[in-house]
Formats: C-alpha cells, structure tokens, sequence
C-alpha cells in the first residue's frame, strides 16, 4: 500500500520547506508518487506565485530530486496554473510547459477590481468582502455564479490534466450572509460543472486542504455520489504548504470515497494517466 500526491508547494512559491524536505516527508508517510506544483509564474507579482526567473532552477532543482530519491519515491513536476479570464489563460506563451509530467487547472483570481488588481477568492475574508462589495455589490450569490462560469471557461478551453479545488470559492462565501452549500441554485450550479469536467475527459482531484482544519474537501462530499455516477476519473491530493502535512486527510477521504463506491484514483505510470485501486490504507500495488 502506498499513497500519492501530485499537487505541492515549496518554497519556489508559498510553501513553506524546500523541496528536498518535502521529499523526506512524503518518503517518511509511505508516499511513493510525488508531483510539484508550484504556483505558475504570472505576468504580475503576487506572494504566492513562482517568479518566472525561478522557473528553470525549480526544474533542475526537481531533476537532482528525482535522481537522489529514486530508490525511494517516484517525483513528478507540474504546475498548479492559474486560469485569469480573459488575462492569462492556460494557454499562453510566457513560458513553456511541455517538459512538465502535469498541470492542475485552478481558479484564484476572477475579475478586475477598479484599482486594477484581481480580485482574489483565496485570499482573506476581509478582502474577499471587499471586492465582493465593489464587483457584485455585496452579491455573494452574484459572485459564487461568476466564479463557476470562470471555472467551466477553464474547463471547456482545457490543456490541463487535472481540475484543482474545485469550489474552493466556499471557504470565504461560507462566512457571507445568505450563502450555503446546500441551497439548490448553488447544488446545480456546481452539478453543471461537474457534468462539463466530465464531457472534457479531465481528472477532478478531491482536495484535502480544509479538511483537518475545516471538516470540508474541495469538491464537497455531497457531490461524490454525482462524481461517482459519471464515472469522472479522481484522485486525492494535500495541496501542502508545509511537510508535515503531506497526506492530511487521505485515510479519511479514501474511507469515504470507499464508501461511496469508488473503485480507482489515477496515477501517473510510464507517462500516462492510470487508474489504480485503493481502499482506506491507500492504493495497492507496489
Ligand atoms: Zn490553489
Ligand atoms: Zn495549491
């Protein structure tokens, strides 16, 4: 048995240990498939993205990993790439990805707020409320339905393997007046997205990021059974910034997913994505 996690940060972005000390951790947990997936450089500076003059040293710097450890852990490098509607899509020419073994499509940025900057729906509340005021005049569901619109643009323009958190949008909206997860506009709203991630062919990961802190993955439980009946490929993925959280929630979630009557998480074997069986102490095989 063994687990895996393609979707990591370091300190080439907002992570918060090298590389290196990821590794150990994830060797430490009984990782035995690792992926990077720094925060992709963007055209502006933020505190979480890579800086584009740092893109070669984290690929070489993965290179001298993934030979060092080789024994003991399979590494994978990626992106995790923001999609900035009709800004930087992912797409675009400012650097190449094509040497990358992945990539995770991930909305944190929406529109333009009037100072030129993008609005966030990752960051804190209080700016998350702030630009809810200005953009959709303290709308929250005004703002939830923007969001998902931008998230099937993503979808549907793909050149990425794997859907990032999903409705991620719910850790700030949760907090607002008048919002909940289990209202039917907003249950349909994210059903049609799941239904569009599946007619693109991509892999929707389950995002433990919240769940030890929160209680909630990203997409949310209720939408399993959905997930489930489509057939849409999965897998489980930390989203760590730190090492000691590497494989937070996986026993859990696999349980759950179990549960629900999955089967496979894909994984990445000679190259291709493929699926591979687990149970709730992680996926069998080597
Ligand atoms: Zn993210
Ligand atoms: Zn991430």
């Amino acid at each position: 048995m063994y687990w895996s996690n393609y979707h990591s940060h370091s300190t080439f972005c907002d992570g918060r240990s090298t590389m290196e000390e990821f590794v150990r951790f994830a060797i430490a947990k009984g990782v035995k498939k690792y992926g990077f997936s720094s925060h992709a450089p963007l055209p502006f500076n933020t505190y979480w993205n890579m800086k584009l003059d740092d893109f070669i040293e984290y690929q070489n710097e993965f290179h001298r990993l993934k030979e060092k450890y080789s024994a003991d852990i399979e590494l994978f490098i990626g992106l995790e790439l923001d999609y900035i509607n009709n800004f930087f899509e992912i797409g675009h020419d400012l650097y190449s990805t094509e040497n990358l073994d992945f990539l995770i499509g991930s909305i944190h940025y929406m529109d333009r707020l009037p100072n030129g900057n993008f609005y966030c729906v990752d960051g804190n509340f209080e700016d998350f409320q702030a630009g809810l005021q200005l953009l959709f005049n303290g709308d929250i569901r005004l703002a939830v339905e923007r969001y998902f619109d931008i998230c099937s643009l993503m979808i549907e323009k793909g050149g990425f393997d794997i859907v990032g958190h999903l409705d991620k949008i719910t850790l700030n909206a949760s907090n607002c007046k008048g919002f909940s997860i289990t209202e039917s506009w907003y249950q349909n709203l994210v059903s049609d997205v799941i239904q569009r991630i599946k007619t693109k062919g991509l892999i929707l990961e389950i995002n433990t990021k919240s769940l030890v802190g929160k209680g909630i993955t990203y997409p949310d439980v209720q939408f399993f059974p959905l997930i489930k009946e489509l057939q849409i490929p999965i897998m489980v993925n930390s989203d760590c910034h730190y090492p000691t959280n590497v494989i937070d929630g996986f026993e859990q979630t696999y349980k759950v997913l179990k549960e629900h009557g999955f089967r496979t998480m894909q994984q990445l074997i000679n190259g291709s994505w493929q699926a591979v069986e687990f149970d709730e102490n992680g996926l069998i095989g080597v």
